[in-house]
Parts: C-alpha cells; structure tokens; sequence
C-alpha cells in the first residue's frame, strides 16, 4: 500500500518528501491547491501546491525571525502591515509586542486561511485578536491603496510564498516603491527571500530592489531543520534609518520578558553574518 506522502519539487534535481498518516484538509482554490496533513514527523503541515509552508514541529523558528528582529529595532512599532502570512504565525508574534495596537494581515486566498482556522490553532488563533484586521485581498492592491490614501506602518512584512502565481509581483520594484511610500519615519520592511543554496538569484534580484529604495539593507539567515529546502534561508531587511545591529538595544528584549524558542539579542545580531559566497554576492546590495 503506497504510504501517503507528499512530494516537495524544490528543482529538477531535489525533491523532497514528507509522509504523513492523515490528510485533513484538501481544496483547490483560485490561486493553489491547499493542504493540510498531519504528518509522522513535523506535526500539522500546511502545504500550497505541494511546496511546505508551516509544520507546527518548527514553525516558531521562521516566524520568530521575521517578526522580532524589525519589532525589536523599530524604536516604537505600532502599526503593523502583514502581507501573505495566512496561517497566522508572523501575525501571533507581531502581537506579543505590547507597543503594537494594530495588525493588518493580507491575505489573497481564503482557503488558506480557512485551512488554518480548522487545523493550525497553533498559528491561526491570532485571528481571533481585536487588534487584528484580517483582509482577504492581493497584498499588491492593498498598497497601492495604502499608498493613495496615505495609511502609514512602522514595520511591514512580506510573508510570502515563493515568486510564482499571484506572488511574482510581490518581488518586484513597483511593490517596494509603495512600501516604502508606505512606511512611516523609522519604516522597516522584512522580505521572505528564499534560500541561498537553491533560490540564490531570487534572493540576489530582491537584495537589489530593495537596496534601490533603502539606505540600509541588510541580509540575516536562520535554519530551518524541516521544510526550508538546504535548511538555510533568509529574509531580507530594508530600513529608513534604524541600523539592524548597532541600533539593536538588547535591554528591549530582556525587560521585553518575551520568551523565545529561537530568537535572542545574540542571534539577532549574528545572523547578519553570512557565509563567505553570499556576502560576496550581494556585497553590491547590503548597505550596513
Ligand atoms: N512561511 C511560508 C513560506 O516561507 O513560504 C509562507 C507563509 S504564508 C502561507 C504565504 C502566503 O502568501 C500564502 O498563503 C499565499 O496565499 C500568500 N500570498 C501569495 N501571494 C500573495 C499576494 N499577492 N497577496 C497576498 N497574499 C499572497
């Protein structure tokens, strides 16, 4: 009996697959196909068109990283702008900071968040929060609106899927230009950029754009034992004035008396140091 198992295509040379003993959830929407399974190994797993999204085994190390490390160095973060993040996870973290009174989150596909609401508690209770605004839209037209009726975040993060489908737009220079037309003062922007063993050109391609906007860009890795192909992967930081590590106030985060499960003040400043081939390559871009 063929066990059930998902298969992940990460390129005509890898794949990768993940056996799980029970499928919760399956529906086709306009944009991918969404799953939900519970897996043998890495918990509950989010899948959209095959590729992994979320595993409640590991999933507090992505959204730990995406979400305190511009939290933590805005010096007063208020409003928060999610786009993508259906599951919840980046959203949860964004409001663990008690100096946040607004979170919106933008996400284009319902099912996503159907989905997560049913199966992923772990991530989607946030949905419930009343300082959560939850918008079911294309994150592109939500900015371009931002950007038009003036609506200005403090910190806004691209919790994307990669660039294909309805995301592709997500990696270019228009949507950064309304960003930063959408960021206040101190403005921080986070990216979900790939990984720089398998996805290194999109990852070169969006460290340019969003040099080409921000006087401080900057590149920070993490590691991902499950479901981030390689297991290193990164996110890409723009900022208007705050300087990621040396204007990192390590105070914050202890009488900050938020616990983590992976972020800390030395990790934060750590992962700005790359590995030798990708500080190279980007070195035309990372302005720190
Ligand atoms: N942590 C995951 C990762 O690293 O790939 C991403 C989490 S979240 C599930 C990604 C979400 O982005 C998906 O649910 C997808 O529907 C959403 N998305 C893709 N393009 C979008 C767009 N243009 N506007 C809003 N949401 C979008």
């Amino acid at each position: 009996m063929s066990k059930n198992i998902v298969t992940e295509t990460v390129s005509k040379d890898l794949s990768l697959q993940y056996t799980y003993k029970k499928k919760l959830y399956s529906k086709k929407s306009n944009f991918q196909k969404v799953e939900v399974v519970e897996g043998t190994y890495y918990g509950t797993m989010l899948f959209n068109d095959n590729v992994a999204m979320v595993s409640t085994r590991d999933e507090f190390v992505y959204h730990d990283m995406i979400a305190h490390v511009p939290l933590f160095l805005h010096p007063n973060p208020k409003k928060v702008l999610v786009i993508g993040g259906g599951d919840g996870g980046t959203a949860r973290e964004v409001l663990r900071h008690s100096s946040v009174t607004l979170c919106d989150m933008v996400e284009i596909d319902e099912a996503v968040v159907e989905a997560c609401k049913k199966y992923l508690p772990q991530t989607s209770s946030v949905l419930k929060n009343d300082k959560l605004n939850l918008y079911i839209e294309d994150g592109i037209n939500f900015i371009k609106n931002c950007k038009q009726k003036k609506v200005l975040y403090d910190v806004i993060l691209i919790d994307s899927t990669d660039p294909v489908g309805a995301a592709s737009p997500l990696f270019n220079d228009d949507f950064y230009k309304n960003v930063y037309s959408c960021l206040s003062d101190n403005g921080i922007v986070v990216a979900q950029a790939e990984s720089p063993f398998y996805y290194f050109d999109m990852q070169k391609k969006l460290c340019q754009i969003i040099s080409n906007f921000f006087p401080i860009t900057g590149v920070y890795n993490y590691a991902n034992s499950t479901y981030y192909p390689g297991g290193a992967w990164s996110f890409i930081l723009g900022s208007k004035t705050v300087h990621p590590i040396k204007d990192l106030d390590s105070c914050k985060i202890k009488n900050s008396n938020l616990k983590f499960d992976y972020y800390n003040a030395e990790l934060h400043k750590a992962s700005f140091a790359l590995p030798e081939f990708q500080k190279q390559a980007l070195s035309k871009f990372i302005k720190l």
